[in-house]
């Protein structure tokens, strides 16, 4: 399948890992929009939100939780951050695999 995360999932193309267990990875995005952006990212291929179902509650739930893990590690757990998953394309979706950006390290502005 000719997807970029899955490619960087299996280790065919390189990416800055910051977590990585048996369900999700999580690496530095290599455009970043401020200080700190990193992408949650499952293993297993879903389009995006939109294509998740009941049975992928627990996946799902497990990402967004994994996000507190991640912002302690970068230390921005106390000043804050952003989460946010794009569906589509008004939403500006490029790679068409479920993903969450984590974007802190600074003051963000207004969502929009
Ligand atoms: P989307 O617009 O689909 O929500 O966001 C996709 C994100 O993936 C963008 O922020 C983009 O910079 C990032 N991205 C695209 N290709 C690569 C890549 O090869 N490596 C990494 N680390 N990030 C990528
Ligand atoms: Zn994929």
């Amino acid at each position: 399948m000719d997807c970029i995360f899955c490619k960087i999932i299996n280790k065919e193309i390189k990416a800055d890992i910051l977590y990585e267990d048996n369900d999700m990875i999580a690496f530095s995005d290599i455009n970043p929009i401020a200080k700190i952006h990193v992408l949650l990212v499952p293993k297993k291929h879903i389009t995006s939100l939109a294509q998740a179902t009941e049975a992928n509650s627990d996946l799902v739930a497990k990402l967004v939780l994994a996000s507190k893990k991640i912002a302690r590690k970068l230390n921005i757990d106390k000043s804050g951050y952003r989460l946010v998953t794009n569906v589509g394309s008004d939403a500006g979706q490029v790679v068409q695999h479920l993903h969450w950006h984590l974007i802190g390290g600074e003051s963000l502005g207004p969502i929009a």
